[in-house]
């Protein structure tokens, strides 16, 4: 069974101190969980402290970033060999790395071989932008993205890691948060079956089924079930709503309350 994950993506917010007292916040309202794994991606400068504060039944840790060169004259830059053992997860591909840092697919490629090649789990983001959506675009850059990102990997590989649907316009940016476009469920649906067939067309049957398949794109307490229902959909990877401790506790309880009434189904 795939466990639920939901990552919270801090983006280039919150110094060390506002950071340890979210990290405590959380830990006060978010129980140990056997099916659900919570994530948190923190700013670079933050892994290392909050590596030593995190309850690690209860947490683990993702990059925001990395570069795809081991070690070497790249000034300003931190490599994935520098993170291993401080994050289980990467993030790969995030819209604003493609969008405002201009990441092009051969580096996506490369960062995603660098993760795998040291034991951190990639969590490679797809997804369109408005305009593609509005020329029926999104297939095609879906495809583009995954057969380019994935060039390197095993079946095994692509099995064990994480693939995230943000579809560009449904990212806030933080000032239009409460009050921004959001992705119908069964738009979701239909790019996530999308996501898996192209899994399946590549690199079969099993990964297919095994590789799990977030969704991002405002998602808050409120829609977060909703999201979780989807057929395919294991977990959610918040911007916005993870900075805001009741916000981001109450989407890991939600994701614990369908688990619990899944379970009172089947008995
Ligand atoms: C993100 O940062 O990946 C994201 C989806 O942000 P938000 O939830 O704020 O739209």
């Amino acid at each position: 069974m795939r466990r639920i994950l939901i990552v919270g993506n801090w983006k280039m917010h919150l110094n060390a101190s506002q950071a340890s007292l979210l990290v405590h916040r959380l830990s006060e309202r978010i129980k140990i969980h056997r099916d659900i794994e919570v994530v948190l991606a923190p700013s670079m400068l933050l892994i290392q402290p909050l590596s030593l504060q995190i309850d690690r039944r209860k947490f683990r840790l993702a990059a925001q970033n990395a570069y795809f060169k081991d070690e070497g004259a790249y000034t300003g830059e931190v490599s994935f060999t520098m993170l291993q053992e401080l994050v289980h997860y990467a993030l790969i591909g995030h819209s604003e790395r493609r969008h405002v840092f201009n990441e092009n697919l051969g580096l996506i490629r490369d960062k995603v071989a660098a993760s795998v090649r040291n034991n951190i789990t990639p969590i490679l983001c797809v997804g369109e932008t408005k305009d593609e959506k509005q020329a029926k675009e999104t297939s095609r850059v879906l495809h583009d993205q995954l057969i380019s990102a994935l060039s390197d990997l095993t079946a095994n590989e692509v099995s064990a890691m994480v693939i995230a649907y943000e579809p560009v316009w449904a990212i806030s940016n933080g000032a239009n948060y409460a009050n921004h476009e959001v992705a119908k469920p069964d738009e979701v649906a239909k790019a996530v079956q999308v996501i898996r067939h192209n899994i399946f067309e590549l690199y079969g049957k099993k990964a297919s089924e095994e590789v799990r398949v977030l969704y991002g794109g405002s998602s808050n307490s409120q829609n977060a079930r909703a999201y979780l229902e989807i057929d395919g959909v294991d977990g959610l990877l918040p911007g916005g709503a993870s900075l805001n401790y009741h916000e981001f506790s109450a989407m890991v309880n939600a994701a614990d309350k369908m688990l619990n009434d899944r379970k009172g189904i089947d008995e």
